[in-house]
């Protein structure tokens, strides 16, 4: 499989803030957001077999995993193998994933982090929404959003799919252009009960810092 990059971190986002975490960034993307922050991503990589990246992963001595890109479902084969066997090895497995490519046949013991991209992405025509009804309890939708515009609209979706009942929501302001005091007043005003998320690896290290 190719990769593009393997390193320990702080998971910056997700439920799961704020906890060590071992990063596998999947290279390639079938998308191309307006405020994509890995473009290296689309193509640089190196590639490596399921036991070495295992191998990899072990050595961390880290017990949460996060498979991420990328969109890591254009190798879909692969990594749901991947999943599996660290499931076996009793990982804990985060996959994030883009709202774009079918999620089916991922491990059920695997949380899945799946976007659904704004307009402001300029990616929302491409979203595959029956992706919505495989997604578990314990799953989380995030919502990216860049503007005023992306907030309504994501309201209309989350209300118009009944989410808050069904899954954990995020909403991100997009980094460097949406204040996130706007979005937490927005939300706050609406008392929408879900989960802001900032990237809070970009205010440890900084926004360009890779490999964090
Ligand atoms: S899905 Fe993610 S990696 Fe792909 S273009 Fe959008 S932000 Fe970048």
């Amino acid at each position: 499989m190719r990769v593009c990059e393997i390193f320990l971190s702080i998971q910056g986002e997700s439920s799961f803030v704020g906890l060590p975490c071992i990063f596998v960034r999947m290279t390639g993307c079938n998308l191309r957001c307006s405020y994509c922050d890995t473009t290296y991503a689309y193509t640089e990589g190196f590639y490596i077999s399921e036991e070495e990246l295992i191998e990899k992963i072990e050595s961390y001595g880290v017990n949460l995993v996060e498979i991420t890109g990328g969109e890591p479902l254009i190798q879909a084969k692969e990594v749901i193998s991947l999943i599996d066997r660290l499931i076996k090895k009793r990982f804990k497995v985060l996959i994030e994933t883009n709202g774009s490519v079918d999620i089916q046949g991922i491990n059920p013991q695997a949380i899945i982090i799946m976007d659904i991209k704004t307009p402001g992405s300029g990616m929302h025509e491409k979203m595959h929404f029956t992706n919505l009804k495989h997604l578990k309890k314990d799953d989380e939708i995030k919502f990216i959003i860049t503007d005023k515009k992306d907030y309504e609209w994501s309201k209309e979706i989350i209300f118009s799919f009944d989410l808050l009942n069904k899954n954990k929501i995020l909403m991100s302001p997009a980094y460097g252009i949406l204040r996130p005091q706007l979005l937490a007043d927005w939300i706050i005003k609406d008392r929408l009960f879900i989960r802001l998320n900032l990237q809070i690896h970009k205010y440890i290290y900084g926004p360009e810092k890779r490999g964090v």
